[in-house]
């Protein structure tokens, strides 16, 4: 078992149920799962299988909709940033963001200088 990199206390389990929502679209991708932060990673083959399945049915997986679980921290609660969006918004520890409430939704900009 690998340990999960990002909590350093869970381990990854095999899950097939992770849920990747395109543009409305719902699918359920096989991956690994950490036992304790429970921060997904769908395998590779996995998520292009969906993103290739979302071009044939006519969307672009744009915007990238992940599901996520809030966790708790002495300071409060914390959102965990998907990886991908990480690498494709360039985004870092330092980088400023603002959150926008709208109705019960929540947007996040990161504040480009
Ligand atoms: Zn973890």
């Amino acid at each position: 078992m690998r340990t999960c990199p990002i909590c350093e206390k869970g381990n990854f389990i095999k899950v097939e149920d992770i849920i990747l929502e395109i543009e409305g679209y719902i699918f359920i991708l096989r991956g690994e799962r950490c036992t304790h932060c429970k921060e997904e990673y769908p395998y590779e083959e996995e998520t292009s299988r969906a993103v290739t399945t979302a071009r044939k049915l006519g969307v672009w997986p744009e915007p990238l909709k992940l599901h996520r679980r809030l966790s708790k921290s002495s300071g409060g609660l914390i959102l965990r940033m998907p990886s991908d969006i990480e690498k494709q918004l360039n985004l870092s520890e330092n980088t400023p963001i603002e959150i926008t409430k709208i109705g019960n939704k929540i947007i996040i900009e990161p504040v480009v200088a």
